[in-house]
């Protein structure tokens, strides 16, 4: 498709029939007079009396527990930067939408004026009442690091920063699958990560949490190597920063295993890609052009395992593989976060879904044969119906026994089956 059809076919889809991508439904008869005494005044005082008694109970008598805001500032947009609140809304709407049509969560979309960490925070904490789970999107770092901390301690509902987390859960998911075929182990492997924001260093530091060593990992951004020795690195920065004494991105490849790219498009040369370790593993994840594109990479590395963020290729590293699916869980076990434990959980349950075999109405919406375990298959498909009974029991289990869970889950079986309804 012409980038000229596309752009207006993006517009009348987003226009017409009527403007945007959610609206709100009733979810109780409303007909009669009856009904309307029960869902306004004066029925409506009996639930609120029972929740001003104990408010657990809001969990009951409202759909608290069942919707997510979506929560962004408009500072980081895709790869469009900072549009502002207003022309981050059809990216909030969009993610509304996956969480409705992948794990039947209400996503309310919020757009925050502001860019003072303060002010976000305090605006979160004071409208957190309604929400069962705060999904926070497309902040800038490094103020994301900071509102996703202070949120996620002062508030008692799952709080995640998906720009950071749902990469990392995926992408992760994605490496273990790889080294797996590659017959390489996370503790040996030599790791550049290009890139030092948001989503790189929340990957880094799952990709630690699964065993990665700090002593092979490299970390680049804009001014080149991270290293130890470097002026003025920011806490995050100075997490990951390297003692070897090289400079960029040429030198970190030679004999590196794992590239993962969050950075931007076209700056990895074949050349760097032949100086990598046999059946090297390259995450070019910059959207919408990744670090290296696709069909260079695959030309000048026969041996390599690769994934993108796009769509049009195998391997897509895509959120929508998470985050439907982890709030699922932490909401069904009315879970007081998202911990690490959780993110691991849904990052092994990822990557064990890949290995086992694919349904057929998988193959058929993707226009596959046979997608089986393999290079060009190391994380599932978000078209996937075993998604949704397979993460979130992954997640609230994790949550049950991290001891984060309000309302455990005791018949799993009758779990599952209501997940597939
Ligand atoms: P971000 O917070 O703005 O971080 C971008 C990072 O890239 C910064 O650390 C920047 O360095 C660094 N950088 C810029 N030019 C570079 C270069 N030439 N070499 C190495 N590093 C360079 O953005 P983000 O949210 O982390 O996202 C980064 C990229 O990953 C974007 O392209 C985004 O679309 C993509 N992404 C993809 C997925 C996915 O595929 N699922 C998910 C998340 C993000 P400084 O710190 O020096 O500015
Ligand atoms: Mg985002």
């Amino acid at each position: 498709m012409s980038k000229q059809k596309q752009r207006r076919e993006a517009l009348i889809y987003h226009a017409k029939p009527q403007p945007g991508k959610i609206k709100i439904v009733p979810t109780k008869p409303y007909s009669t007079q009856r009904d309307l005494a029960l869902a306004y005044s004066p029925g409506v005082a009996e639930p609120c009396l029972e929740i001003a008694k104990d408010k657990e109970n809001v969990y009951k008598y409202t759909a608290k527990g069942n919707i997510v805001a979506v929560i962004s500032n408009g500072t980081a947009v895709l790869g469009l930067g900072n549009i502002g609140p207003e022309a981050s809304k059809p990216v909030m709407e969009g993610k509304s939408l996956l969480f409705k049509i992948f794990a039947d969560i209400d996503g309310i979309d919020i757009e925050l004026d502001t860019e003072d960490v303060d002010k976000f925070v305090e605006t979160v904490k004071m409208i957190a009442p309604t929400f069962g789970g705060i999904n926070l999107e497309d902040i800038k770092a490094p103020e994301a690091f900071e509102i996703e901390r202070r949120l996620k301690e002062e508030l008692d509902i799952p709080v995640m920063h998906d720009d950071q987390h749902g990469t990392a859960i995926i992408s992760a998911a994605a490496l273990l699958n790889a080294l797996e075929l590659s017959e390489k182990k996370i503790e040996d492997v030599r790791i550049v990560i290009s890139g030092a924001g948001a989503a790189a260093v929340s990957c880094t530091r799952l990709y630690k949490a699964f065993g990665a060593s700090s002593k092979n990992i490299v970390m680049l951004d804009s001014k080149g190597v991270i290293r130890s020795d470097r002026e003025n690195l920011s806490k995050e920065k100075r997490e990951f920063a390297s003692d070897r004494k090289i400079d960029t991105l040429e030198e970190a490849m030679v004999d590196a295993d794992v590239f993962v790219g969050l950075s931007i498009a076209d700056i990895v040369t074949p050349q760097m890609l032949k100086s990598m370790a046999d059946n090297p593993i390259v995450f070019a994840m910059a959207n919408p052009n990744p670090e290296i594109a696709y069909d260079l990479a695959c030309k000048t590395r026969k041996d390599i395992i690769m994934a993108t963020g796009r769509s049009d290729h195998p391997n897509q590293v895509n959120n929508v593989l998470g985050f439907p699916f982890i709030f699922r869980g932490a909401l069904d076990v009315r879970a007081t976060s998202i911990n690490e434990a959780m993110k691991m959980a849904a990052v092994k349950a990822l990557a064990e879904l890949t290995k086992e075999p694919v349904p057929e109405q998988v193959n058929i919406a993707y226009g596959e044969t046979r997608l089986t375990f393999g290079k060009d298959y190391i994380i599932p498909k978000p078209f996937d119906q075993r998604l949704i009974s397979v993460i979130p029991p992954a997640v609230a289990r994790a949550a049950m026994e991290s001891g984060v869970a309000k309302a455990p889950i005791e018949d799993w079986d009758k779990y599952e089956e209501e997940l597939l309804q």
